[in-house]
């Protein structure tokens, strides 16, 4: 159940303390203090969570959290100087998951940590009535037919498969098109649309897929 977090800051005292609170929760924690280490150790330990920095020696958090965001949902925390920061970073739609201003309490970082641990393990297709027959592309809701075609199955199949994790595009444009068959967003988007459409006419009141502005979609029962 150990959790790996990942802190990335160049204040060492601030890093030292935040990983003392974190380890004492039970979580394992690594600490990175320069920019331009942070994306390849991400690709290569895949962090449960990353609490993110924004002035960092090297690379900024901004850049940072947009390439983690092309190929990794994995929730981000980015942590400002400025309480007035957070608006612009809001305004940017980094696709980070919680913003935390610094001088902060040590415990609620911890809270925040758990809060967006418990979130991308949200509940499953299955406690969602949904009834995935990977063999036959179909896919059932609370016992109704939802009529699929093979893309859409695929991409439902992928999204609940891990529950409140936000995907790009891009991501699932290469979970469903591999062979790197050239198609725009729009694709994706345009069978999110039916996908959701089909659900909706099963079970008008339940939105399992969910769009997240300017990042992608998730699964959420
Ligand atoms: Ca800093």
């Amino acid at each position: 159940m150990n959790d790996h977090i990942l802190i990335v800051e160049d204040e060492p005292k601030l890093s030292g303390l935040l990983r003392d609170y974190l380890q004492q929760a039970g979580f394992v924690v690594s600490i990175l203090d320069n920019g331009l280490e942070v994306v390849p150790w991400v690709r290569e330990h895949e962090p449960r969570v990353i609490l993110l920095d924004l002035m960092l020696p090297g690379r900024d958090g901004l850049d940072i959290c947009k390439d983690i965001r092309a190929f990794s949902a994995v929730p981000i925390l980015m942590v400002t100087a400025r309480v007035e920061e957070i608006d612009r970073l809001l305004g940017l739609e980094l696709g980070a998951d919680d913003y935390i201003c610094k001088p902060f309490s040590p415990r609620e970082v911890v809270a925040r940590v758990k809060v967006v641990l418990r979130r991308a393990s949200g509940p499953s297709a299955q406690e969602a009535g949904l009834l995935l027959d990977e063999g036959r592309y179909k896919a059932t809701l609370h016992g109704q037919d939802l009529d699929l075609t093979a893309v859409e199955f695929k991409l439902l199949q992928f999204l609940a498969a891990h529950p409140g994790r936000i995907y790009s595009r891009t991501q699932l444009m290469d979970r469903i098109y591999p062979d790197q068959r050239t198609v725009g967003d729009r694709t994706i988007d345009s069978h999110i649309k039916k996908l959701r459409k089909k659900i909706a006419a099963v079970a008008p009141d339940e939105e399992l897929i969910h769009s997240v502005y300017g990042v992608g979609y998730k699964f959420e029962g």
